[in-house]
């Protein structure tokens, strides 16, 4: 599996040769949650996500690769890649549960120490359900720590949340991906203002992926992509891999998706023209 450590040595790399990189701020256990930047400053930026979810770290994989093909590109917009939101989870499904109290809370809530099909963070929170979005509101939402799906004690009691919500805040995207494994579908719905502009943006990247539009916010609440589109801000998430596999994923299947993704840097430059 993609680990914190080569995201980090990824982050380094790029950063050498002229992105411009840095943290978004801090997870629960102090690790920083980097970012870099490609292609132009100003009016038009974006954001691309991955690894929210702790299983899901193949998506962090993708967007470090997108951000290679295209750092020495010439776009006509910019986009900042934050590839791993749950730096945190991330380590977990590495290393297991570290000694101590925390180690042990998380232990005992995973039911043992295999971690593969950890979603939440360092607290057991959810953090695709800890956004000021309708907040647990969503369908499969439960309100005791758990491995997925705990909204927390209150929108944006995380650090991870927090940080994201503040650099969106600064950054001010015009779009964001929030990239999540699996099921090969685009979601871009949740009570949106602008929703033709929103469906027509999303009906792009559904189209250049050959992944599935779907209508509907598929009874999600409180997730990123809800918050942002909140904001105003048109919003999609992807679900990468096909439903033919389930859980634990495996990085191998990266190359089943890396066609339908490699350009999508340069589908977004083009969604510029289309606001
Ligand atoms: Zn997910």
């Amino acid at each position: 599996m993609y680990t914190y450590g080569e995201l980090m040595d990824d982050i380094d790399y790029l950063g050498y040769n002229g992105a411009e990189i840095g943290y978004i701020g801090k997870s629960v256990w102090d690790n920083a949650i980097p970012y870099v930047h490609i292609g132009a400053k100003g009016k038009n930026q974006a954001i691309i996500t991955g690894a929210i979810h702790a299983r899901e770290n193949i998506t962090a994989l993708l967007a470090i690769r997108q951000a290679y093909r295209y750092y020495k590109e010439p776009l006509s917009v910019g986009i900042y890649f934050v590839p791993m939101v749950n730096v945190d989870g991330a380590i977990l499904l590495q290393n297991g549960a570290p000694k101590g109290e925390n180690g042990e809370f998380l232990r005992k809530i995973n039911g043992g120490d295999d971690f593969s099909l950890w979603k939440a963070n360092a607290n057991a929170v959810d953090l695709n359900v800890n956004f000021d979005a309708g907040f647990g509101t969503g369908k499969q939402n439960v309100f005791v720590a758990g491995s997925e799906n705990f909204v927390g004690e209150s929108p944006f009691d995380q650090p991870e949340t927090q940080a994201l919500r503040d650099f969106t805040n600064k950054v001010k995207p015009f779009f964001t991906i929030s990239y999540h494994a699996l099921g090969r579908e685009v979601y871009w719905q949740y009570h949106n203002r602008h929703a033709e502009r929103d469906r027509r943006l999303a009906q792009k990247i559904a189209d250049h992926t050959g992944y599935m539009l779907v209508d509907g916010d598929g009874g999600s609440a409180g997730g990123y992509k809800d918050w942002c589109v909140l904001q105003g801000i048109s919003a999609v998430t992807v679900e990468i891999i096909s439903s033919v596999h389930t859980h634990p994923i495996q990085d191998a299947w990266l190359k089943e998706e890396w066609e339908q993704n490699k350009d999508i840097p340069r589908v977004i430059e083009g969604l510029a023209q289309l606001l």
